[in-house]
């Protein structure tokens, strides 16, 4: 492949190619009334209500199934909180302004499954188990969905396998919400998933298949095996629209809890959501729904690790799901496993085309960095994939291309003043003792 045929002349992507620390603004971003009307005909407004109306039918079963939810009744969310003893210790220690509020949210402490993966994962499982239990004629949509939780429904679902290839966490949200319905679990897990995360999913009874080969190879793999069982269903992270669609509901959720903190988002008050990527699952639904209801107040970028920058790749290129870190001369290696997925999803780098305003690069020595800071002034630990988020405000004013971004668009000193910078933290709170001491004194020289 002639890289630079896709490099073109984008000092930006020529950085992106020799793996170092950069921002890439999105040269096909609109705004959002430019948008507005095709991306309705792949995902609806209806779709996301949708979407958040099966989440509360099944709150009455999360919240028998899973205790830990009991105070937020069944609804599975994270805490928004603000971060300003971060925000002071990285300015001091990189020289980087950041205006505005700096927040985090932390999907790290989502209950079930820790990660932001317990938005989609679960969502794409429940959807599953009441298409079946409707079906069967085992559930009606105006039932008290925690019926699903009996003995007789656990049979029932015992008779179906779920399937899923994961780097770790997807698979620990897929394994424990379905163990939890009874169904059969089998997770495809690549080579860069950490050994607890298999520990701890064979602990709760489901069957996790290693690969030597990288997340894609165990996808592909996992997607083949289950076609051939007819009672077995794939969650497809590159191709699903389920999945998508239960991260979209966080936005719904995020404008409530800033309402709450009297945080507002206007044209006068921007919202820049800084968002770890891997396959582009996540991210991209997070970031779509809240499109959907800040529009053009709110600005979205991804951030990936400097070896595996595949949704950049995707979005920038247009190759979609046909680039591959590799063929531009990246490892696709990194600390970082929850972002380790060598190539991109072709639906989310399709949707989010015009809608990204652009992405930040992470070194993976960084990540432990900030894993030590934010531990160190917040008493927040989170996994090293979820500090990716803080390329975001150290680089925006910091790097050219996302300082002319702001400057683009009428983001000047005065409105970043009032703006409300949200670093999404995506995963952390399952990690065990001995992994949390290791990663404090990762790259510690
Ligand atoms: C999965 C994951 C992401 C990214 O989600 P994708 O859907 O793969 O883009 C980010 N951070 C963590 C911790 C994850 O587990």
């Amino acid at each position: 492949m002639d890289i630079q045929e896709y490099t073109g002349r984008d000092p930006a992507l020529e950085r992106v190619v020799r793996g170092e620390e950069t921002a890439w603004v999105n040269p096909r971003f609109l705004p959002f009334s430019a948008t507005d009307a095709v991306c309705q005909l792949v995902v609806s407004d209806a779709d996301i209500r949708d979407a958040a109306g099966r989440l509360q039918r099944f709150a009455p079963f999360i919240e028998k199934c899973f205790p830990e939810t009991l105070p937020a009744r069944g609804i599975i969310e994270s805490p928004l909180t603000e971060i300003s003893g971060m925000r002071d210790k990285m300015q001091r220690t990189y020289g980087c302004h950041i205006p505005g509020r700096m927040l985090l949210k932390m999907d790290s402490h989502l209950p079930i499954a820790g990660s932001v993966k317990a938005r989609g994962g679960i969502y794409e499982v429940l959807k599953h188990a009441e298409d079946l239990a409707l079906a069967a004629g085992k559930l009606r949509p105006e039932d008290d969905y925690s019926l699903l939780a009996s003995g007789g429904m656990r049979r029932f679902f015992g008779q179906y396998t779920v399937q899923v290839g994961s780097t770790g966490n997807l698979g620990l949200s897929i394994g424990i919400s379905s163990a939890a319905l009874g169904f059969r679990v089998k997770v495809h897990m690549s080579a860069d998933a950490k050994q607890w995360k298999k520990d701890l999913l064979r602990s709760k009874g489901v069957e996790v298949i290693e690969y030597a080969d990288d997340y894609s190879a165990a996808v592909a793999e996992g997607r083949r095996l289950s076609d051939l069982d007819p009672m077995s269903y794939f969650v497809d992270d590159e191709r699903s629209v389920d999945l998508f669609l239960g991260y979209t509901v966080a936005a719904g959720r995020l404008k409530a809890q800033l309402e709450a903190m009297q945080i507002p988002v206007d044209g006068d008050h921007p919202l820049i959501v800084y968002i770890p990527a891997g396959v582009g699952g996540a991210p991209g639904g997070v970031a779509y729904g809240l499109k959907r209801l800040f529009r053009d107040d709110v600005h979205c970028f991804f951030t990936e690790p400097v070896q595996c920058p595949s949704v950049l790749l995707g979005v920038a290129t247009q190759l979609f799901e046909g680039a591959n870190v590799r063929d531009f001369g990246l490892t696709g290696i990194t600390e970082a496993d929850g972002l380790a997925c060598a190539s991109p999803s072709g639906f989310v780098t399709r949707l989010m085309t015009n809608l990204l305003s652009g992405e930040f690069t992470v070194a993976d020595r960084r990540l432990y960095d900030d894993l030590r800071m934010l531990y160190e002034t917040e008493g927040i630990q989170i996994e090293p994939s979820s500090c990716a988020g803080f390329a975001g405000p150290r680089g925006l004013l910091a790097c050219r291309e996302s300082a002319r971004y702001c400057r683009d668009h009428g983001l000047d000193g005065e409105k970043l003043s009032h703006a409300t910078q949200i670093v999404w933290a995506t995963g952390g709170s399952l990690v065990p003792e001995p992994v949390r001491q290791e990663y404090l004194r990762t790259y510690l020289s």
